[in-house]
């Protein structure tokens, strides 16, 4: 083990924090709209060695109503996998014997495509663009916000809802009406057929995706897709949209699926 683990993770080690379940955790929404079908709540496995972690992770998880199971290794996570099915891994890089880099990348390799959230050590920037080569859907690192891990979490459960709630059922692919985006390929069925995506566009599906529904501000696109918070122009935001809408729209001024919303930004009905 490295000093600079060491210090990384005895730093997340703040039971003041770890502990409590987050506040005010949210009644389910009701459902008013659309089929809502009664969906078993998400099963995670949480891989870290640190016991104080890995239980206040646990208990925050728990009190969100997931079911939460824990391994402290490599070996044991790639033991539960192969016994069970998950909706969700939170996968410390740092494990004694096989790491978390390992086992991400033996799932992949075995077309295991289960959501990954990593957790890397800040200080190894490289973690991170090796983690998400191997695979890994998001990142968080340490030492964490739990409220920004526990969102981060919450944003890959519902992208695989998503993902699943459509018909076909081909993993990453985001269905609304006659169209699909499929994540891992940039591909998306167009009215011009299927074609591929760029990022910036497949990035604001994403968040279409992952908040349907919800009036998204420009700004808060600005901040989500192009990390630009206080751009001052959000003209970049309207011509992705122009876009888009050229994709998915047959008519771009009585559009289905992206609606304007006045003075704020957008809005996607899937
Ligand atoms: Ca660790």
């Amino acid at each position: 083990m490295s000093a600079r683990e060491e210090v990384g993770e005895r730093a997340t080690v703040r039971p003041r924090e770890a502990s409590p379940p987050s506040p005010a955790p949210k009644e389910p929404a009701p459902q008013t709209k659309g089929p809502a079908p009664e969906a078993p709540s998400p099963r995670l496995l949480v891989v870290e060695d640190e016991e104080a972690i890995a239980e206040g992770l646990a208990v925050n998880f728990r009190h969100k109503g997931y079911r939460v199971d824990l391994a402290a290794d490599g070996e044991g996570a790639l033991q539960r996998v192969a016994a069970g099915r998950y909706d969700l891994i939170v996968l410390d890089v740092r494990l004694p014997g096989v790491d978390g880099f390992e086992v991400c990348r033996r799932l992949r390799a075995a077309g295991d495509l289960t959501p990954v959230l990593m957790l890397t050590a800040a200080s190894q920037p490289d973690d991170i663009v090796y983690g998400l080569k191997l695979g890994a859907d998001d990142y968080v690192t340490k030492p964490f916000d739990l409220a920004e891990l526990l969102a981060r979490a919450e944003g890959l459960l519902r992208r695989v809802a998503w993902s699943s709630a459509g018909a076909g059922g081909e993993e990453g692919r985001f269905r609304f009406g006659d169209f699909w985006v499929d994540f891992k390929t940039y591909e998306a069925k167009t009215r011009q057929g299927v074609v591929e995506l760029s990022r910036k566009e497949l990035a604001v599906m994403r968040l279409f995706a992952e908040r349907p529904r919800q009036a998204i501000s420009r700004r808060e696109l600005l901040a989500e897709v192009w990390e630009l918070p206080h751009h001052p122009n959000t003209r970049v935001v309207d011509n992705v949209i122009v876009s888009l809408r050229r994709a998915f729209e047959e008519s771009s001024w009585r559009p289905r699926h992206i609606h304007s919303v006045r003075g704020v930004g957008y809005r996607f009905e899937p």
